[in-house]
């Protein structure tokens, strides 16, 4: 998680306790109830988009047959993790990109992450 995903969790926190402040007001219930339902709420949603973000840890491959699941570590290089799915194609994951890497070991841009880990063409 990066500091603008925290940022954004812990806003959706103090939106939570504003909205069930709101909630015990107009509605007229207990402060604890309503901080309750939708702490409840609340929690779903991080949990759903901490799972996503899980399930975003690779790309799919180039030829578009594996998923996260697919790929095998092959080496924790200086340059990052080199990575190869079940296609036999061979991946270098850094930090935000996820590159292919070709038969003699050079790298082509193939996608990079933004925000809650969505990956994009990277179009370098
Ligand atoms: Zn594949």
């Amino acid at each position: 998680m990066n500091i603008v995903e925290l940022a954004c969790l812990l806003v959706l926190i103090a939106a939570g306790l504003l909205i069930s402040k709101l909630i015990s007001t107009v509605m007229n219930v207990e402060i604890w109830l309503a901080r309750t339902v939708v702490g409840f709420i609340l929690a779903i949603t991080i949990v759903k988009i901490l799972s996503v973000a899980r399930k975003n840890r690779y790309p799919q491959c180039a030829s578009g047959k594996c998923g996260v699941e697919d790929y095998e570590g092959v080496e924790l290089t200086s340059k990052g993790l080199h990575l190869v799915c079940k296609c036999g194609q061979h991946y270098l994951l850094q930090k935000q990109r996820f590159q292919l890497l070709d038969k003699e070991g050079k790298e082509h841009s193939y996608k990079r992450r933004t925000l809650w880990r969505r990956w994009v063409d990277d179009s370098e």
